[in-house]
C-alpha cells in the first residue's frame, strides 16, 4: 500500500533564515512570498512532504517575549491534529528560550516539534538555512509514530533536545550545542538516532532513578520579575540589594562547579536577606562542568536555601523560573516543583 503523505506545518518566526541577504535586514515578508522564496530555493520541499507555511511574525529572535512564546505554544497546539509535524523557523539568539519554554507549554507533546534557523539567510550564497530546513522538514515529515514527538532543535546536521540546547557560535554553522544531555540525531548519508530524549527509552531510565510526582497543569504565564545574574569575582552584591524588593526570584549563574563568592559578607548578606523575605534564589552553571560537588565555596548558597538547578541551561532555568514564578502563588509553587522534571530538562542530577 502506498504511504500517505506526510503533513508538516512550518512556522515562520522571523530571524536570519529569511533576512535579505545583504544587508542583513528583516524583509517586508507575506505569506505569498515568503512561500515563493521556500519553493524557489528549496524545491525539494515537495518531495519531502506536503508543507504548509505560516507566517506566526516576523522578527529578528531578540524581540521576542514570553507572550509570544504562549502564543506560539497556542497555535501549535491548535494545529498539531491536522499535521505529521511542526517546523518552527526562529532565529537563533534566543532560539534556546523559545525551544524551553514550549517543552514545557506543550506537554504531553503530540508530535515532533522542531526548532530550526541559520546563520546566513536562505538568500545568501552558502547559505546553511536550505539543509537545515530540508532536515528539519524531512525529520517531522516521520510523525510521532516514527519521530519522538518532543520540541527539538535541528541545527547543522544534528538534532537536540530543545530544552537543553545553548547557541554557541553567531559564526560557526555548528550553531548549537547541548553541553549537558546527548545529541539525539545525526543526519548524513541516512538519519541515526543516536538518543530518545524525554519521550523515549530514556523514560524508563529516568523511572529508576526518581518517579517524580505527576507535574500539574500550569498556566501559559511568565512573570517578568526574575533576574538571571552572571557571578563575577568581586560581586558588586549592595547593588543587587534595592532591587529585591522588586523581583519575584533571582536566578545566580554560578562559577562552573557551582560555586559563588560566598567569601564575600555582602553576597552573603544579600542571600540572607532574599530569603527573610521568602524571595526564592536558583543556582545554575553554564557550560558542561562539573555539577553538584559540595565544595564549600558552593556550600553556602545550600545554607542559605538556595535551590540548585541540576543540569539545567541557564535558558532553561530563566524560562522555568519565570514560568513557575508566573503562577498564582509563584513562590510556593516554584519551592514544591523546581526540582521536579516536567520535560525532561535536567534536574535528576546535581546536588
Ligand atoms: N539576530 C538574529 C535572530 O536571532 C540571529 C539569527 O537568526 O541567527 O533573530
Amino acid at each position: 500500500m502506498r504511504k500517505k503523505r506526510s503533513k508538516v506545518l512550518i512556522l515562520y518566526l522571523g530571524g536570519t533564515f529569511g533576512m535579505d541577504a545583504d544587508p542583513l535586514t528583516i524583509p517586508r515578508l507575506n505569506p505569498q512570498r515568503l512561500r515563493r522564496r521556500l519553493v524557489d530555493r528549496v524545491p525539494e520541499l515537495e518531495r519531502l512532504a506536503d508543507c504548509q507555511v505560516q507566517i506566526q511574525m516576523n522578527r529578528d529572535s531578540a524581540h521576542l517575549d514570553p507572550v509570544d512564546w504562549a502564543n506560539l505554544a497556542k497555535v501549535i497546539s491548535e494545529q498539531w491534529d491536522r499535521f505529521d509535524g511542526i517546523v518552527v523557523l526562529h532565529g537563533t539568539d534566543t532560539l534556546a528560550y523559545t525551544a524551553s519554554a514550549l517543552s514545557f507549554l506543550l506537554r504531553p507533546c503530540k508530535k515532533p516539534v522542531i526548532l530550526t534557523g541559520a546563520q546566513r539567510p536562505l538568500a545568501a550564497i552558502r547559505s546553511d538555512a536550505r539543509r537545515n530546513l530540508i532536515s528539519a522538514v524531512e525529520l517531522a515529515a516521520r510523525g510521532a509514530a516514527e519521530q519522538a514527538p518532543q520540541v527539538s532543535v535541528f541545527f547543522n546536521d544534528l538534532l537536540f533536545q530543545g530544552n537543553r540546547v545553548r547557541k554557541r557560535s553567531a559564526v560557526d554553522f555548528a550553531g548549537f550545542e547541548s553541553p549537558k544531555a546527548p545529541v539525539l540525531a545525526r543526519v548524513g548519508a541516512s538519519i541515526h538516532v543516536l538518543a530518545s530524549g524525554s519521550a523515549g527509552a530514556s523514560r524508563s531510565i529516568k523511572s529508576k532513578l526518581k518517579r517524580p510526582k505527576p507535574a500539574p497543569r500550569l498556566r501559559p504565564c511568565f512573570s517578568s520579575r526574575v533576574l538571571m545574574v552572571h557571578l563575577t569575582p568581586g560581586f558588586p552584591a549592595e547593588a543587587l540589594m534595592p532591587l529585591l524588593s522588586d523581583l519575584d526570584g533571582l536566578l545566580l549563574v554560578a562559577f562552573p562547579s557551582g560555586t559563588a563568592p560566598t567569601h564575600q559578607e555582602a553576597f552573603r548578606k544579600l542571600l540572607s536577606a532574599a530569603r527573610a523575605r521568602g524571595l526564592p534564589v536558583m543556582v545554575v552553571t553554564e557550560g558542561a562542568g562539573v555539577t553538584g560537588n559540595e565544595y564549600q565555596a558552593g556550600k553556602a548558597l545550600l545554607d542559605e536555601g538556595c535551590l540548585w538547578s541540576g543540569t539545567m541551561t541557564p535558558e532553561c532555568a530563566y524560562v522555568k523560573a519565570s514560568w513557575l514564578l508566573g503562577q498564582p502563588r509563584g513562590a510556593e509553587i516554584l519551592k514544591a516543583w523546581w526540582n521536579v522534571e516536567f520535560a525532561d530538562e535536567g534536574v535528576s542530577q546535581g546536588r
